[in-house]
């Protein structure tokens, strides 16, 4: 499916007339919400859950998805944790995270995923399946509160755990709502308590209890380099969904309007805040000056080489080696105003032309501003993308209508997601094809996380029976 500008509007404006100012049920804590005083009693309450949970069926299982899907579908829901992620993050976009969140909870793999495979023959029949870990830690990002919670709770419930939260301590209400919120609907389907618990407190302290704590058998970080590191340090089975710096190619071939409006909605998409989303454009010399005439055309803004000095000054770090973190995600028209330029009605994103060695090509933003790099031909932006996408196996972006430079891209990238003449976004699913992660591993390879990867795999053996061929 394609999202049009006049869908994304009509979300606005259905999502703006309707901010809550209140959550919509209450906050009090109740036993069996999933919400508890300390790190300790929250995976011992998980690990009783996660035993309870390996007595129910797979009927039960899907119910249970299903009631996690049902109540973060929710109108109100949706409503809520969208505007309200913005409010306590200081991040991003509400009508995006509206997307964001309703794709979450449709689109994300839930029990289907978990295929089981057989042999048979004269020495009996064996099969493989997809079985449980029992507790797993699951540490999620401010950029996607509630669709890491909603993704993570859909896949790794689907294969059989329960599951500790370890939400940034920057969007702690909101987490600690969602797992109370969760945990109700779980109840209400009939769910053993607790098989989604976090602490109310979320800290640094409480997430390295979890990583420590023997009960969780399995980590699964989203974020950023750091706390992928700290995971993969841990002696425990881990995935680490890590940081990106997605780069963007366009040739001579592509379609420039269709491109620049695609990298305009890709790059602008959130305030710039998902992992995946355009962080640098390398545009070949030949078509660079169309190709930004048609992304202001579709939303940007281009910087003058001033405009840039007061950017950097702005929004990058003492030493340039990263953002500012009060500046991310913020959108386009309110860092132009901090810079002292009256943004043009509609600027979605800032364009600057700056040198392959520029803070704004090479460290990750997450924000709506976009340097574009001026190479002489393809093949230098290919090596150049594969430069600055620094090896994280991320997510990489090509606009090109020739096939040889494509499979060249790809194959010299090496990214987890290659997006091909469309946004960033259609990687997750969001407009194309292919079921939603917010989770996706590229330095331990499981790429788009799905209910598989959260389950370990076990032989059953029977031997001599049961082949009736
Ligand atoms: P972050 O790394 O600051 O925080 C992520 C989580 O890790 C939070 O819950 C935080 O509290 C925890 N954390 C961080 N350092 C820790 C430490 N030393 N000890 C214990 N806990 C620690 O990231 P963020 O700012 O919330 O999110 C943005 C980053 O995450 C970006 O780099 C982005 O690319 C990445 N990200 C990746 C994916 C993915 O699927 N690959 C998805 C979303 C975000």
């Amino acid at each position: 499916m394609t999202i049009d500008a006049a869908q994304v509007e009509a979300v606005i404006r259905k999502v703006l007339s309707s901010l809550p100012s209140e959550a919509p049920a209450a906050n009090a804590t109740e036993a069996g919400d999933g919400v508890f005083a300390d790190m300790a009693s929250a995976v011992d309450a998980a690990q009783k859950a996660a035993a309870a949970y390996r007595r129910s069926s797979m009927a039960e299982r899907r119910r249970y998805v299903a009631a996690v899907r049902e109540t973060m579908l929710k109108p109100e829901h949706l409503d809520y944790m969208s505007a309200q992620a913005v409010i306590e993050t200081g991040m991003g976009d509400v009508a995006h995270k509206y997307l964001k969140n309703k794709f979450a909870a449709e689109n994300t793999p839930g029990v289907e995923d978990l295929e089981t495979s057989a042999w048979s023959g004269d020495d009996g029949l064996t099969t493989v399946e997809y079985s449980a870990y029992g507790v797993i830690g699951a540490i999620t990002p401010t950029t996607n509160p509630t669709e890491t919670i909603t993704c993570n709770s859909i896949g790794m419930l689907a294969a059989g755990n329960a599951v500790v939260f370890s939400p940034h301590p920057r969007a702690k209400q909101l987490s600690v709502w969602q797992v109370r919120e969760l945990n109700r609907a779980l109840r209400a389907a009939g769910a053993p308590d607790n098989l989604i618990v976090t602490v109310a407190e979320p800290s640094i302290e409480a997430t390295n209890a979890m990583i420590e704590h023997p009960a969780v058998k399995m980590l699964v970080a989203t974020g950023g380099p750091g706390i992928v590191k700290t995971v993969l340090s841990s002696g425990k089975k881990a995935i680490g969904a890590g940081a990106g710096n997605p780069p963007v190619v366009v040739d001579t071939t592509a379609d420039l309007e269709h491109a620049a409006k695609c990298i305009v909605d890709g790059a602008s998409f959130d305030n710039n805040l998902p992992c995946t989303a355009e962080k640098e454009c390398i545009a070949v010399d030949a078509i660079a000056d169309l190709l930004k005439f048609n992304m202001v055309k579709a939303g940007a803004y281009e910087a003058t080489a001033d405009e840039v000095t007061r950017l950097e000054q702005l929004v990058l770090n003492d030493l340039h080696t990263g953002p500012k973190t009060n500046w991310v995600g913020k959108p386009a028209a309110e860092i132009l105003r901090a810079i002292g330029v009256e943004p043009p009605v509609g600027v979605r994103l800032i364009i600057a032309e700056v040198g392959s060695d520029h803070p704004f090509v090479v460290h990750e933003l997450m924000m709506p501003i976009l340097g574009i790099v001026r190479v002489p031909d393809v093949l230098t932006a290919i090596d150049l993308a594969v430069e600055l996408e620094h090896g994280n196996r991320h997510t990489a972006v090509m606009h090109s209508r020739d096939v040889k430079m494509l499979t060249r891209m790809g194959r010299e990238i090496q990214t987890t997601i290659f997006v091909k003449n469309g946004p960033s976004f259609t990687g997750l699913g969001i407009g194309g094809e292919g079921y939603c992660t917010f989770t996706i591993a590229g330095p331990t390879g499981e790429g788009l996380t799905r209910t598989r990867d959260f389950a370990r795999i076990r032989r059953c053996v029977l031997v001599d029976d049961l082949n009736v061929r």
